[in-house]
């Protein structure tokens, strides 16, 4: 068993398990447990990444200021490594943000700037501008910018991938993973592809997203809806998101988002957030139109301690007309 020095060395090396009691077709389904990180989620990878680019390349000094606009994982990842590190950090939160997430962020040491989050792109409020805006005002700040950062891809590509492939015993026939800054599909795609070139790579969309269709047909639509997964998805492609690394595309709905997370802690004991759902259906989705065998990976990207009111409240979900009445005692009989 091995000691840790600290906490950040406690990021990556995250364990994979097989899922068995949920029928996967003709493939076998594999998940990497993400949310086993000490922040609780996949995000931790990267704000190491992108938080050490910075200090090699000089853009981050000691003392210095750390300046990122994030509602999620991100921030959470970034305030527990500038805290160990002994930077400031500034959060940008659109207000529509859970008090959970306030609590613990401010718990951490993080100055949190509560904005608009009815304004878009190109408003002085909107978050992501004034996370560059700050950064330009405020001496020896660094912006993170998740979205165009390429430390985020790089840290998939230098510890997830690579832990994948050994893990996997260096055979993968799928990936299937989310966008949300796009960073994980990227670095993903990248590094195993580069030791298994026919290896697909598949995205897992919210629908109401527009990134798989952009994989699927190549158009950039406008046409954006909405949904309630949280920490994927997007109404535009972020440069991080290299769509000629990607090659299929799957669709989840809200509905069934939600029970496969419920079906995943139900059968396999694991507890996800709701991005996992998204990817557990959409992968299941793929493994189960498979003709052959196949050896597929996908992601637990948080836990879903953080959706306990809402993913794993029934009441929630009816309320929101994510669960049938019927499907609600079915579910109560499989748990009692
Ligand atoms: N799942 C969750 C819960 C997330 O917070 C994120 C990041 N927003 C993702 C998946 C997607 O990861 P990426 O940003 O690497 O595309």
């Amino acid at each position: 068993m091995t000691v840790y020095g600290n906490v950040l060395q406690m990021i990556g090396n995250t364990p994979m398990v097989e899922v068995t009691n949920i029928d996967t077709g003709p493939c076998r389904l594999f998940l990497k447990l993400e949310s086993q990180n000490p922040g609780g989620s996949i995000k931790d990878r990267i704000a190491l990444s992108m938080i050490e680019a910075a200090e090699q390349d000089g853009r981050l000094k000691p003392g210095g200021t750390i300046i990122e606009a994030t509602a999620g994982n991100t921030g959470l990842g970034l305030a527990l490594v500038a805290a160990q590190k002994g930077y400031k950090l500034i959060l940008i939160i659109p207000d529509k943000m859970s008090l959970d997430k306030i609590y613990h962020l401010k718990a951490l040491g993080t100055q949190i700037v509560m904005t608009r989050s009815d304004v878009g792109k190109g408003h002085p409020e909107y978050y992501q501008d004034m996370a560059e805006r700050m950064a330009e005002e405020i001496p020896g700040s660094f912006w993170v910018n998740q979205f165009a950062n390429p430390a985020n891809p790089k840290a998939h590509i230098e510890t997830t991938g690579p832990e994948i492939w050994e893990q996997m015993d260096h055979d993968v026939d799928a990936v299937v993973a989310g966008v949300g800054s796009g960073g994980t599909i990227s670095g993903l795609g990248r590094y195993l592809k580069s030791v298994q070139p026919d290896l697909r790579m598949v995205i897992a969309d919210p629908v109401g997203s527009i990134v798989g269709h952009a994989v699927q047909t190549g158009e950039i639509s406008t046409d954006v809806g909405s949904w309630l997964v949280e920490g994927i998805g997007e109404d535009f492609i972020p440069p991080n998101c290299d769509l000629s690394i990607i090659d299929d595309a799957v669709y989840a709905s809200d509905k069934e988002a939600f029970a496969a997370a419920r079906e995943l802690l139900a059968k396999e004991g694991i507890l996800g957030g709701t991005s996992t759902g998204t990817l557990v259906a959409s992968a299941l989705k793929w493994c189960r139109a498979q003709t052959e065998p196949k050896r597929v990976v996908t992601l637990v990207c948080d836990t879903g301690n953080k959706y306990l009111a809402k993913a794993y409240n029934d009441a929630w979900l009816i309320d929101n007309g994510l669960l049938d009445r019927e499907q609600h005692h079915d579910l109560r009989d499989m748990i009692t």
